[in-house]
């Protein structure tokens, strides 16, 4: 009881440092639940966004079915406008594009933070794309740039939200045409596409195939054990299937049954 209390004290100083440097940097608003430290720039913006970081996180542990424990603490840093995050990010010698509105870093100042600013979608759209690369990473206890790229981008997407059927439809114009990524070369992916239709059909692509296989579960860790099998162990796509779905088949026959999802 004196651990818990005297460790209780310890989080309570420890936020209220990290809170005394956001300050300065314009972040007047705090949330901290002992888990998620939001700092944004008025206190509404960041229990909204705390409480949001909640629901999010709840979402990704039950779509990717982890049973297991989580430690870590996550820092959220948000501005109120693009102008103030990117002078904050140039201070910090961190480069992003500059159409990004948010950015996920695993570890950063010792800890897995998300830096951005509040925009239309921010809620919706950027805050869970970026924090479901954090919690990805943090599940499989691995770091976030060994993750396979359409894996983490898949998840990434698909935790967004968007209209799947959307999605499809885009997806059933390229199939149509045979202009499609094909699975053998999509899971080998280790640079994101140049060309820009490419480049969007990679991200569609593997939200739809992370759909796919979270859609395909048997069992309600499927997915998760296909994850760990891939990721961790660093086993073969297909042998990582056949351990974690149960199916003996070759990459040409997962595909079939891609294409007949997306157009269904
Ligand atoms: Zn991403």
């Amino acid at each position: 009881m004196k651990y818990i209390f005297l460790f209780t004290i310890f989080c309570t100083i420890f936020a209220g440092f990290i809170y005394a440097e956001w300050q300065e940097e314009g972040l007047k608003g705090k949330f901290y639940d002992g888990r998620f430290m939001v700092f944004s720039f008025d206190y509404e913006s960041a229990e909204e966004i705390g409480l949001k970081v909640r629901d999010v996180y709840n979402k990704v542990i039950e779509d990717i079915g982890y049973w297991g424990a989580f430690k870590n603490k996550y820092q959220i840093l948000i501005w109120k406008n693009k102008e103030e995050f990117l002078k904050f990010l140039k201070k910090q010698n961190i480069n992003i594009s500059f159409e990004s509105s948010a950015i996920a870093l695993y570890n950063w100042k010792s800890m897995p933070t998300i830096l951005g600013y509040y925009s239309q979608n921010f809620l919706t759209k950027f805050l869970p794309h970026e924090f479901t690369h954090l919690i990805l990473s943090e599940a499989l206890q691995i770091e976030g740039e060994k993750i396979p790229l359409w894996i983490n981008e898949g998840l990434a997407c698909f935790e967004e939200g968007g209209s799947i059927e959307s999605l499809h439809k885009f997806l059933s114009k390229f199939i149509k045409q045979n202009n499609y990524i094909k699975l053998k070369e999509l899971i080998y992916i280790k640079e994101y596409p140049t060309d820009t239709t490419k480049l969007q059909l990679f991200y569609a692509q593997s939200q739809s195939l992370v759909g796919f296989l979270i859609n395909k579960r048997h069992k309600k860790d499927t997915f998760f054990s296909f994850l760990r099998w891939y990721v961790v162990k660093e086993y073969n796509f297909l042998q990582s299937y056949l351990y974690a779905y149960g199916e003996y088949v070759n990459l040409e026959e997962i595909e079939k049954q891609w294409i007949e999802y997306v157009c269904k």
